[in-house]
C-alpha cells in the first residue's frame, strides 16, 4: 500500500487520474489539439515518491520526461457528482510530476496502445506534501513551474488550466467512483524535455511549496 501524509495522519493513496492536453501549449507541443472535455489515464500508485528520492530511469526507455501537475487529492468519496458540489469532495492539493517514458509513449500512441507502460513505472509520480484545500484561495491563479539542475524547463500557470476542477472531477465521476485518498493529476503546461541520471528536479506551485527529486539509472 501507498500512503502519503496529511495532517499528521497517514492517508491511504488509492488511483491517480491523470488529465491530457489541458494546457493549450502543451497540447501544441505534442502536436495534438484540445479537447471539448476532460480526457484522462491511470497511473498505479505505486509510482508515487516523496521529496528528497529518485526518479529511477528504466532500461526500456531511451527519453523519459517531466510534467509538472497540480494535483487535487479526494477527501470524499461520490459518483455522479455535480460540478456544484465538486469541491466538497476535494481534501487538498500538491505538486506532482507525471514522469513519461515519451519514447515508449509515443510508440504506444503510434500502434494505438494504452500509455500504461509509458506512464506506469514505478518513481514516475514524486509528490510534495498535501496542503489543505483551504490553504488555497484560488487554485486558478498559481504559478507552476519545473527547474532542471536550476534551469527553468516550465514556467506557466494554473489560470491557464483549460478546464476547472469541478468540471474534472464531475467528467471522472461518470465513469469511476471517486474515494478518499485518489489523486487527480490536472495536467502539465509546456516545457517538457528530457531528464537523465544525475540531474537535480525542483518543482513549484504558489502556496504548495517547492518538490526535490533527483534522477538516477
Ligand atoms: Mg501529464
Amino acid at each position: 500500500m501507498t500512503y502519503l501524509e496529511f495532517d499528521g495522519k497517514e492517508l491511504e493513496v488509492g488511483k491517480i487520474v491523470c488529465l491530457l492536453r489541458s494546457y493549450a501549449a502543451h497540447a501544441e507541443e505534442m502536436g495534438s489539439k484540445v479537447l471539448d472535455k476532460p480526457d484522462f489515464f491511470l497511473k498505479p500508485p505505486t509510482t508515487i515518491i516523496r521529496d528528497g528520492e529518485n526518479i529511477i530511469i528504466p532500461q526500456e526507455s531511451k527519453e523519459v520526461h517531466h510534467e509538472v501537475e497540480l494535483a487535487v487529492i479526494i477527501g470524499k468519496e461520490g459518483r455522479f457528482i455535480p460540478r456544484e458540489d465538486a469541491m466538497k469532495h476535494v481534501l487538498g492539493y500538491s505538486i506532482l510530476i507525471d514522469v513519461t517514458a515519451r519514447d515508449l509513449q509515443a510508440q504506444a500512441k503510434k500502434e494505438g496502445r494504452p500509455w500504461t507502460i509509458a506512464k506506469g513505472f514505478d518513481t514516475f509520480a514524486p509528490m510534495s506534501k498535501i496542503i489543505p484545500k483551504a490553504d488555497i484561495n484560488d487554485p486558478y491563479e498559481l504559478d507552476i513551474w519545473l527547474k532542471v539542475n536550476g534551469e527553468y524547463r516550465q514556467k506557466s500557470n494554473t489560470s491557464l488550466l483549460l478546464f476547472k476542477i469541478s468540471e474534472i472531477i464531475a467528467s471522472i465521476s461518470k465513469v469511476m467512483t471517486l474515494e478518499p485518498g485518489d489523486i487527480i493529476a490536472t495536467g502539465t503546461p509546456e516545457g517538457v524535455s528530457p531528464i537523465k541520471p544525475g540531474d537535480k528536479i525542483e518543482a513549484g506551485i504558489d502556496g504548495l511549496g517547492v518538490l526535490n527529486v533527483g534522477v538516477r539509472e
